[in-house]
Order: structure tokens, then C-alpha cells, then sequence
């Protein structure tokens, strides 16, 4: 069935091992988006899972027309399970949700409301966040400093309940960077965002799919996907720390000098030792940071498809 009908809404939520949350999902979902009062389909993406997400999934697209499964061949990440849902998406409206309840789907209607109003993104702000307190006092501390280095202003760069027009999804889709954030994307390319507050929870069952390694890369991503202020800082630490140890040495030597400090010999052993440290600390950090664009321009050259279909399920009944 590949009828290229347009509907009002599209919501798109990528699901990695989630087979205890998705009932639970599924229902409060449904009746939201049947009370909506618009044309709508439910895209799932599911992320290369290795539970019964994609049996699960099935089912949902068996019962249900409107229901679509896009069933990923292997893990590509949440960002780049989006866009696969974006790429299928045919709404006018697209609504991003996570699979785990975190995010109400009470709030949908919000959204869309403000998006009635003629706000192309819309982006949501946890209020009474219910996440461990150390996970919240990062973010706020990422937010803070994404922002400043993006020249972006997003309140809460975690949340994904969002909603984006036809022509930024357009837009996303036309994007064919393969380490991307999207909000922050989506962002750049609003014309009248709007950020609206939106209840939170727990995450009941299941277990979060971000380690603390999965954040770190998550944040690196967006930070060096949207700025090259990474790399100017390496630069400019280089600088300063240059600076620095030229001040420290010229310091030595007017003390050996003038107050005849020490010996001459041993203010050279002090000096060479002190200058080895800093400049080998620069080198590895400018390495690193400058490894980290080359390993970036690599993967865009490489013009590896972003994520690799296996398979899409549809309703293929003839009730409801
Ligand atoms: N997810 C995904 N692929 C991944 C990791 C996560 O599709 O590789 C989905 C996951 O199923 C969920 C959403 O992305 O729907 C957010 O993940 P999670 O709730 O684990 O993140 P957290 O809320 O802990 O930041
Ligand atoms: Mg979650």
C-alpha cells in the first residue's frame, strides 16, 4: 500500500527495547490522536531492537490503520531514527514523542494548538522533571553551555516531545549530515519557534538508553555538529597556555638574574620540564579535538546512508 495521502498529523516515535512500555504507550496514545479531530498516522521506528519492540509493533499496525512501523536493520541511534520517521512522515504537523511515557501524549494537542497559531517548531520545557537528580543538574549545566556555543536558545535540549511544520521537516530531510541533533537543527531553521512547558515523568518501565558514555557522545555531537568554538578554543588555550609558560620562564629567569635565585643549570632542568608538560597537554587535547572533525569528515564523505530500512508494515485490513 503506498497511497501518498497527506495527513494532517504525523507522529513519529523511534523505540529501541521497549517492549514493556509500548502497550502501556500505545493505549493512552490512541485516544489522543483519535480525539484530535484530524487526519493522522502513527510512524514507530523501530531502532534495531533485540526484544519484542518489532513483534509488539506489528501488532499495533495489524489492529489499527493509520499505524506505520518502520523496522530499522540495525541500531542507528534516536536522532537518526527520527529521521527515518521524518522521511516517511506525510503529515502537514509532525509530532516527535519517546516511546517510554516520559513524555505525556496528553500534552499533543498543546502543541498542536500552537501550531494552529502559526509557530513552525515547537519546543517543550520539562516542568517537575523526574529524572535522577545528577542527569538534571547536567543537563542544566549542557543546556546552559550548548546554547552559548551553538547560538541557539533552547531551554531543554532532552526533551523530544516537539512539533515541527511540513517545511522544517523538508528541511531536515534535505540535510544529509549523519551525526545531527534535532531540535538544535530544526532550530536554525525556524521562523517563529516557541517553547511551551510540558508535564514529565518517571520512566516506569524499561531502563534508559543512554549511559553515561552515550550522553558524553551525545553532547559531543551537537556541540561539534553545530560549531567549530571547539576547535577555536583549542586554539586559544594553545595560546594562552604558550603565553603563560613564556611569562613563567621570562619570570625565572629575571629572578636567577637579578636575585640570584638558584643556579643557573638548575632553572634550565625546571624550564625545559615545565614547558615539556604544557605543550604535550596542548598537543593531546588539539589532537584529539582536531581527530574528532577529521573522524566527522570522514563519515560525511563516506556518504554511508544514514539508516537502513529492512522493512515497513502498514494496516492492511479493510476495518476501522
Ligand atoms: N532510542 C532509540 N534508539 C537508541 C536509543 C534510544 O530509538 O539508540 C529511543 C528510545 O526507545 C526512546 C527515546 O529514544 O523512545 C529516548 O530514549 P531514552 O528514554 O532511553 O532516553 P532518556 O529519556 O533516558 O534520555
Ligand atoms: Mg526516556
Amino acid at each position: 500500500m503506498t497511497e501518498e495521502k497527506k495527513v494532517e498529523v504525523s507522529i513519529v516515535i523511534p523505540a529501541y527495547n521497549e517492549e514493556e512500555s509500548l502497550h502501556k504507550l500505545f493505549d493512552e496514545l490512541w485516544p489522543v490522536v483519535e480525539n484530535l479531530g484530524r487526519s493522522f498516522e502513527v510512524i514507530f521506528i523501530n531502532d534495531g531492537s533485540r526484544d519484542a519492540t518489532l513483534s509488539i509493533l506489528r501488532g499495533f499496525c495489524e489492529k489499527r490503520r493509520g499505524v506505520r512501523v518502520i523496522d530499522l536493520g540495525a541500531n542507528f541511534g534516536q536522532h537518526m531514527a527520527i529521521m527515518a520517521g521524518f522521511d516517511y512522515a506525510r503529515g502537514e504537523k509532525i509530532v516527535t514523542l519517546d516511546a517510554d511515557l516520559q513524555n505525556p501524549p496528553e500534552e499533543i494537542p498543546k502543541l498542536l494548538k500552537e501550531m494552529d497559531e502559526g509557530h513552525d517548531v515547537v519546543g517543550t520545557y520539562r516542568v517537575g522533571r523526574r529524572d535522577p537528580i545528577f542527569r538534571r543538574a547536567a543537563s542544566k549545566c549542557v543546556n546552559k553551555i550548548t546554547n552559548r556555543i551553538a547560538k541557539l536558545h533552547i531551554q531543554d535540549y532532552g526533551c523530544m516531545l516537539r512539533g515541527y511544520d511540513r517545511r522544517i521537516i523538508d528541511i531536515i530531510n534535505e540535510s544529509r549530515e549523519t551525526t545531527t541533533f534535532i531540535p538544535a537543527l530544526a532550530q536554525k531553521f525556524a521562523v517563529n519557534p516557541i517553547e511551551i512547558p510540558v508535564a514529565h515523568r518517571e520512566r516506569e518501565l524499561g531502563e534508559s538508553k543512554y549511559g553515561l558514555f552515550q550522553l558524553i557522545r551525545l553532547n559531543f555531537d551537537l556541540m561539534t555538529s553545530f560549531s567549530l568554538v571547539p576547535l577555536q578554543l583549542v586554539t586559544m588555550a594553545g595560546m594562552l597556555l604558550s603565553a603563560l609558560s613564556f611569562l613563567f620562564l621570562l619570570y625565572m629567569f629575571v629572578r636567577r638574574l637579578l636575585l640570584g635565585v638558584g643556579t643557573w643549570q638548575s632553572f634550565i632542568e625546571q624550564a625545559f620540564e615545565a614547558a615539556q608538560f604544557i605543550v604535550s597537554g596542548i598537543t593531546l587535547f588539539a589532537l584529539g579535538i582536531i581527530g574528532e572533525y577529521i573522524g566527522r569528515i570522514y563519515r560525511e564523505v563516506s556518504r554511508r546512508p544514514r539508516y537502513a530500512v529492512r522493512k515497513v508494515y502498514e494496516y492492511e485490513g479493510n476495518g476501522e
